[in-house]
């Protein structure tokens, strides 16, 4: 491409509402334009190297054995219906309606329509396993979209579904495309980690999501500094408490008065927090209280929770709700007598592990010392629902845990039969009987990893792309377009290098010299050749690597093998 001939409007400064660095400098290289809140076009640039992405994933999807497929935006609301997601989805999910009054789904995922299209095609075992994939615009209504492409409301995925036999088939399926996802990450030039998570609203039991790490990503990953465990923060786990012996104490009501937080009740009492009980209470779905028993000096992780109870949606329950249900202001709730104000409990493992421990007396300016499990109040479960994090034991392998910020590029899904089991996607087995396929999902943020790229490859002066995904692998910039024999050569280099497959651009705008560089700094182009007319009267030309401070001087006879060479080897994995 000659740049005198590119839509390439660069911008000097970065426009105001662009709050993360990816967002700023894909909006100051022209590689997208904003259109509205969470809609962007791509530019040329931009596109350019979105697609050099989707070529990526289609080459190893297609290497794994899938199947590419373009199934529908529209979707009847009628599937929808089939798996409840109609309703569960809620408002991220957006509708609309046709002439003829029938409501429809600009699909946000793909689930209910591909498990329609193989249930009416797969009738027998001899036709499995499959796995069907595309690359697609995907529709959500983010209540918050930001970040540029990073979180819109349109956006192109590749999303995946296998279809097996059995448990053992579904796993492989899992299996091959987790390594699938690693060789992906590995050739876009991710620095990444793949972690345990929760499986949220799509269901199933077993999920890995793909974190590109970077300072400012949005989610929290756990890690393990010795072993290979990581998890997403909603997920992650620490080492289970030890049960404690100490001989029981009586159980003594103390009265309390003008205590608020765990720290107060703790010095009160001459404990420490850690030997204390809180009880937090929660609405479960919207109707049902639910209290939560953890020790006094960890935090619940909701979604854990959420999960332990079995639960669709939790959330705090009000003080006004919490004195009309138990009789007591906020702040002394305790498990002792709970369950009998219909009140389900559940018991943190931290918790559950305490004697003699300290909790609330369910009515004002009163808790209980020596309070014991069994003894003194009895759970409808017991499960671990802390948070895990920095500084707390590995569960795996008794290391230290640690954090760090990662985007999410990616997630695999093991489905089990949720979806073929709602909507009766079933296949006769060897022996005549029918059985539901069992699934998996596996979605790819096609444009998100764009941005991803650069929030992890980037310094002041703009971005720096890894080769595979660089909009241009190679700028070739004379810097004076007059001097005519260094144009001459530029001119060949060009040509020979378009000829050999490199993907190329040549600077041919007649301006100065500082506007070239800086452009080509903020695009990021990562290999540089500059045709200066000093070095070239001693046969010299500029190389540089856009991710080095210094350049080297190269024979101008040799730069071409020099280009085509290095590029090659930088898109090798
Ligand atoms: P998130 O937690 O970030 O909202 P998700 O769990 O909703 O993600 P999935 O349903 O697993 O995402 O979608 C697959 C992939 O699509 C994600 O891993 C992410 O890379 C991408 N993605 C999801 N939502 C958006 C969005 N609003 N804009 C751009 N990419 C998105
Ligand atoms: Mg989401």
């Amino acid at each position: 491409m000659l740049w005198s001939r590119a839509l390439i409007n660069t911008l000097r400064e970065s426009p105001k509402e662009a709050e993360t660095i990816a967002h700023k400098f894909m909006l100051r290289a022209a590689m997208i334009k904003k259109l509205g809140a969470g809609i962007y076009d791509w530019m040329p640039l931009g596109f350019k190297s979105l697609s050099k992405v989707t070529a990526i994933i289609r080459e190893e999807m297609n290497c794994a054995g899938a199947q590419e497929v373009l199934l529908p935006v529209l979707s009847p609301a009628e599937l929808w219906k089939e798996t409840n997601r109609w309703n569960v989805y809620g408002k991220e999910l957006m509708r609309i309606t046709d002439r003829h009054s029938n409501e429809f789904a600009l699909g946000p995922t793909h689930e209910e329509v591909i498990t329609d299209l193989v249930r009416r095609e797969i009738n027998s075992y001899k036709q499995l396993p499959q796995n069907l994939y595309q690359i697609q615009v995907k529709f959500r209504d983010e209540i918050r979209p930001r970040f540029g492409v990073m979180r819109s409301r349109e956006f192109m995925m590749k999303d995946a579904y296998s279809f097996d036999r059995d448990e053992a088939g579904a796993m492989e399926s899992y299996k091959i495309m987790f390594e699938t996802y690693v060789r992906i990450c590995k050739r876009i030039g991710f620095k990444f980690r793949p972690v345990e998570a929760d499986s949220g609203a799509i269901g199933g039991n077993l999920s890995s999501e793909f974190m590109v790490l970077a300072e400012t990503g949005e989610d929290t990953i756990v890690y393990c500094g010795k072993c290979d465990y990581a998890a997403n923060l909603e997920k992650a786990v620490s080492k289970k408490p030890e049960q404690q012996d100490t001989a029981e104490e009586p159980l003594v009501k103390v009265h309390t008065p003008n205590i608020r937080t765990v720290e107060e009740l703790a010095a009160f009492l001459g404990k420490k927090p850690g030997e204390t009980a809180k009880t937090i209470l929660y609405i479960v779905n919207g109707t049902k209280m639910a209290g939560a028993v953890i020790r006094g000096d960890r935090e619940i992780n909701e979604v854990k929770l959420k999960n332990a109870l079995g639960a669709n949606e939790i959330r705090l329950a009000t003080p006004e709700e919490i004195l009309e249900k138990t009789g007591a202001p906020v702040g002394f709730a305790g498990p002792i007598n709970l369950r009998d104000k219909g009140i389900r409990l559940a018991i943190d493992e931290t918790a559950a592990i305490l004697k003699n421990t300290v909790t609330g007396g369910n009515e004002l300016d009163y808790h209980y010392t020596g309070v014991n499990r069994g003894r003194d109040y009895q759970e409808n479960l017991v499960a671990d629902f802390a948070k895990a994090g920095k500084g707390d034991i590995c569960a795996k392998c008794g290391g230290t845990l640690n954090e760090q910020r990662g985007i999410e590029m990616g997630h695999v899904f093991y489905l089990g039969t949720k979806y073929s089991k709602s909507m009766k996607a079933t296949f006769l087995d060897e022996t005549g009987k029918s059985k539901e396929m069992v699934m998996g999902c596996y979605g790819i943020g096609v444009s998100r990893v764009v941005a991803a790229s650069i929030e992890q490859n980037n310094d002041e002066n703009g971005i720096i792309w890894p080769m595979a995904i660089a909009p241009y692998e190679v700028n070739v910039i004379p810097i004076n377009v007059k001097y005519e024999e260094g144009m001459k050569y530029a001119e060949g280099l060009y040509r020979q290098l378009k000829e050999a497959g490199i993907d190329v651009i040549m600077d041919d705008r007649d301006i100065s010299p500082g506007v070239k560089f800086k452009d080509s700094d903020l695009i990021g182009f990562p290999m540089r050749v500059v045709v200066g007319e000093k070095n070239f009267k001693d046969g010299k030309v500029e190389i540089k690597m856009r991710r080095d401070k210094d350049f080297n001087l190269a024979d101008k006879a040799e730069v071409f093998k020099m280009v085509v060479e290095t590029v090659k080897k930088e898109k090798t994995i």
